[in-house]
């Protein structure tokens, strides 16, 4: 594996997430609460080729960790073959994808056979009247069947995010722990982050870290934190009678001094941070011919100059509110949290 390259803060750059698809099957009201949306020209969308080859790339100058997003990345057609064509690569030891879920139990088998390692299941509520009402979709129980799907086709351990929102889902917090108990899955709550298209975004609707391991202690009693790996965004805790889950508090305790991940969206253009305003296109370079050679070194100067703190630079802001206005996200659809991935 070769050594890694870092930031100007000393940061390795080892984890690469790549939005397959700025597409949706789901309208969740922290994430796409529009009506309409900026969607990427289909002609800019990189074809499979044009991902692999970034992918090696990337794996060549240290990244050893992918995860597929969107966007929903299932709605990308025959993302199985993407899947083989990234996991043929050795340098890739961990190979992830985050969805919702909805379309999982048709895939789950060609996922796995491609060499998917692990999946992450988005499930913020055990209520279908809620989905219906968050997510604008009646299809909770298709959500349900992708995550026995996951299980039944042996993924490595699977995980839940629930993005929790206050006067939404923060009273089903222990349902969920149960939930992940009963189905073997680790849940993980997400503090509601003031990202792009999150245009509703409030402070008073979030709930904090403190708040949830709270509401957690009074139902199990005292909760001890697990020290882990370091670059993992989700702090992790263990109940008193074991189970494990995990918290990430990118709104009130952000993690950016420990953040080796960079994004890459269906487009092909490079961001060096979840909250940063502008990326670097690779796709332009990538059409017109440049080689292996010459895209490393648009990564490494780019990783090398790299002092991003996003989610870290949000907590000085006084009177935080949402990220951007409606309109900077119609005139740069890029900065769209189902454009960049989460
Ligand atoms: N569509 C897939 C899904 O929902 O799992 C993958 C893409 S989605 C953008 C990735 C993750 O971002 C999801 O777990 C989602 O809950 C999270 N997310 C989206 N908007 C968020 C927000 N405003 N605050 C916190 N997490 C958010
Ligand atoms: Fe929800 Fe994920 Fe779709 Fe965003 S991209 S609307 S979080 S399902
Ligand atoms: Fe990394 Fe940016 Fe997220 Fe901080 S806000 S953890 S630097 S992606």
């Amino acid at each position: 594996m070769s050594e890694p390259i870092r930031d100007a803060l000393g940061r390795p750059l080892e984890s690469l997430r790549i939005s397959v698809t700025d597409r949706c099957n789901l309208r969740c009201r922290y994430c796409m609460p529009e009506d309409e949306y900026v969607w990427l020209p289909r002609a800019s969308i990189l074809a499979f080729e044009e991902i692999a080859r970034l992918v090696g790339v990337f794996a060549g100058v240290g990244v050893h960790k992918v995860r597929l997003t969107g966007g929903e990345p299932l709605l990308r057609h025959d993302l199985p073959t993407l899947v083989a064509m990234i996991a043929r690569d050795a340098r890739i030891t961990d190979l992830a994808m985050t969805t919702n879920g909805l379309l999982l139990a048709k895939q789950a088998t060609a996922l796995r056979a491609a060499g998917l390692s692990r999946v992450t299941v988005s499930l913020d509520t055990l209520r279908p009247e809620r989905m219906l009402a968050f997510a604008k979709s009646p299809r909770h129980a298709d959500v349900l069947e992708g995550i026995a799907a996951a299980r039944q086709v042996g993924f490595g351990r699977l995980k839940l995010n629930s993005v929790v929102i206050r006067g939404f889902n923060d009273d089903e917090l222990v349902d969920l722990i149960e939930f992940g108990r009963a189905h073997d899955a680790e849940v993980r709550f997400i503090e509601y982050m003031d990202v792009g298209g999150a245009t509703r975004w409030s402070m008073d609707q979030g709930v904090s870290q403190r708040d949830m391991l709270e509401t957690l202690g009074r139902r199990y009693g005292a909760i001890q934190p697990l020290s882990d790996d370091s670059h993992s965004p989700a702090e992790r805790f263990r109940l008193p009678d074991g189970t494990t889950f995990g918290i990430i508090a990118s709104t009130t305790a952000p993690f950016c001094r420990s953040c080796d991940r960079s994004r890459v969206t269906a487009d092909g253009t490079w961001l060096l941070c979840l909250y940063a305003e502008r990326g670097t296109d690779l796709r332009d370079p990538l059409r017109r011919g440049a080689t292996d050679d010459e895209l490393a070194a648009i990564l490494r100067e780019g990783w090398q100059g790299r002092r991003d703190r996003g989610a870290e630079d949000r907590l000085g802001v006084a009177e935080r509110g949402a990220l951007y206005r409606l309109e900077s996200l119609r005139a740069d659809p890029h900065r769209e949290m189902h454009t960049r991935g989460g």
